[in-house]
């Protein structure tokens, strides 16, 4: 099988180690796998001439049977880390996958390049999923895509236990941090992996990870000696602008480019459908994204926009993760993300072609009030003993409360039934849901502060992240009106100090004496210094303060 993967001399050397144990000839093949090899997959299966980015060290490190996370922008080829190792080791890879239509997406395009990619999901018939779990259990895929969820169900367990792989991979792999924004509770059983195959490299891949959440991806993993790469860019081609305003409606109206690919997040699924309606009624051609349509809808809608037919797509957070579209040109967030991560990841779909990006988030005092940030989305401990107890909560809060307690594995009618846990269960609970809590309220204050910045906002998010020292970026909207502002200033300073010379002076030589400023910004300074009582206009003429 490996026989079709590589050049000539790999047929050579699989024909004398064929006789050895299968894990040796891995081992044995991986240790003599040169960049010129790598190269030449590359050339051969993708057409190009050289990597981009961390992908080299990264393939290399997942090769040579090290663990490793790797943090790669996106847009960089994260896939490719491990299509291209697939190619040439001889077992499938596991890849683990939080989205049913990413694991889909990635087969397909795993596919085009010539590799023997599976996926099993929730989606299948029982026949479908025998198949696969066939051709898996014979080592006759490259790649196989399951859910985290799916490594919790016994019948998989076993299959893979006594599965021949390569390695595993961990796609999206905040998903595994409290501190990155899609916290499930299956990925906390991850660990579990490096038990079950110990001999497997594991390697987790993301866009997003600050100090703290590589740290804890790390942790929760329970890999021994974990490699961290990383490759930081700053996306200083995305103009950020954030604005207090009530009429979000009407700024995002007047500063939608109708043309231009758009995405309008926005934080709930009712939301999309109203707004996408409203934009529908003045003329925008919207189209709605949210976990809550059927699949079919779902994909068309995404495909509409992918093809540019619609421009504009609003949608939850539910959208965007592993679409790559690069000439996407607008994207505004109607309200506040929770988390400075997800809002990095949602503003890095713009823009990936290194063009100009324009990036609006847009809030109102409601959206940063702290006790109404507490009231609707913190839980204490005492309070959620309270509430399983008396089901005293609003509906609101109890929707939450519901959604917390499955994320703690806790069964709604047992709680019910039984009103009180035992104590035992309480205490093993507690931690869990402190872990869960605690970083809700750390997340908002970071965005509070980034929110509330004078300072350039690329600078910040390069700080948050920990990445290198970067320079202000004179493209936040910090640093454009601080910029202009200084423009502003030194035009009115330059043409006073030209009148203060001269007794007068005619309006036309003054906007051509400052040719390299627009014809109408000299004329707003001429009026400002006019109404400041800085000098004196009279019939197309300027004259110094002290002559009349
Ligand atoms: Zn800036």
């Amino acid at each position: 099988m490996a026989g079709r993967k590589l050049n000539a001399q790999f047929f050579d050397f699989l024909a004398a180690v064929s006789i050895l144990p299968l894990v040796f000839k891995i081992q044995s093949l991986r240790a003599t796998i040169t960049d010129t090899t790598l190269r030449a997959t590359l050339q051969k299966h993708w057409s190009f001439s050289s990597f981009r980015s961390i992908q080299l060290p990264v393939i290399k490190s997942f090769i040579q049977n090290e663990s490793c996370l790797a943090i790669m922008p996106t847009g960089t080829g994260k896939s490719l880390c491990y299509q291209l190792p697939s190619l040439i080791v001889d077992a499938p890879i596991l890849v683990i996958c939080p989205l049913v239509s990413l694991m889909l997406d990635q087969c397909y395009q795993a596919t085009k390049h010539g590799i023997r990619a599976l996926s099993i999901h929730s989606g299948m018939s029982s026949v479908e999923k025998a198949v696969a779990y066939q051709q898996f259990g014979d080592g006759k895929c490259d790649l196989l895509f399951v859910s985290p969820e799916r490594l919790e169900q016994a019948s998989f367990i076993e299959l893979l236990l006594r599965t021949t792989i390569a390695g595993i991979v961990i796609d999206e792999a905040h998903c595994i941090s409290q501190w990155g924004y899609d916290f499930r509770p299956s990925y906390l059983k991850l660990h579990q992996l490096s038990e079950m195959k110990p001999d497997a490299p594991i390697l987790a891949l993301t866009a997003t990870a600050t100090q703290r959440g590589a740290a804890d991806i790390i942790r929760l993993l329970s890999v021994s000696n974990m490699r961290l790469i990383r490759k930081d860019q700053q996306r200083s081609n995305l103009r950020l602008h954030i604005t207090k305003l009530d009429d979000k409606r009407g700024y995002i109206l007047n500063h939608l480019d109708r043309y231009c690919a758009t995405i309008i997040y926005v934080r709930s699924r009712k939301h999309v459908e109203v707004f996408s309606d409203y934009l529908q009624s003045q003329g925008v051609n919207a189209i709605p994204y949210h976990a809550g349509l059927s699949k079919i809808q779902r994909e068309k809608n995404q495909a509409l926009w992918f093809s540019g037919h619609r421009q504009c797509i609003v949608a939850t957070n539910a959208f965007g993760m592993g679409v790559n579209k690069n000439n996407v040109r607008q994207v505004f967030h109607y309200g506040i993300p929770p988390t400075i991560e997800e809002y990095v990841q949602e503003i890095g779909r713009a823009g990936r072609d290194g063009q100009i990006a324009e990036c609006h988030m847009l809030y109102n005092q409601k959206d940063i009030s702290l006790d109404r940030f507490r009231e609707r989305q913190i839980i204490d401990w005492q309070g959620f003993i309270d509430a399983i107890s008396t089901k005293s909560l609003n509906v609101f809060r109890q929707n939450k409360l519901q959604s917390l307690m499955s994320k703690l594995g806790l069964d709604d009618t047992d709680v019910h039934k039984n009103r009180m846990l035992n104590q035992v269960k309480l205490r093993g609970l507690r931690t869990l849901f402190e872990r869960i809590q605690q970083p809700k309220l750390d997340h908002f204050m970071h965005m509070y502060t980034y929110i509330q910045l004078s300072s350039c906002r690329h600078v910040y998010l390069s700080h948050y992240f920990n990445h290198e020292e970067v320079s202000v970026c004179h493209n936040c909207d910090n640093c454009i009106n601080l910029s202009s502002k200084m423009l502003q200033q030194l035009d009115k300073a330059e043409i006073l100090s030209l009148i203060r010379s001269l007794h007068s002076i005619k309006i036309d030589d003054v906007i051509s004496k400052f040719s390299s400023y627009k014809r109408r910004d000299v004329l707003r300074a001429i009026s400002e210094l006019y109404e400041e009582e800085l000098l004196v206009c009279q019939d197309h003429m300027i004259y110094r303060k002290d002559v009349f």
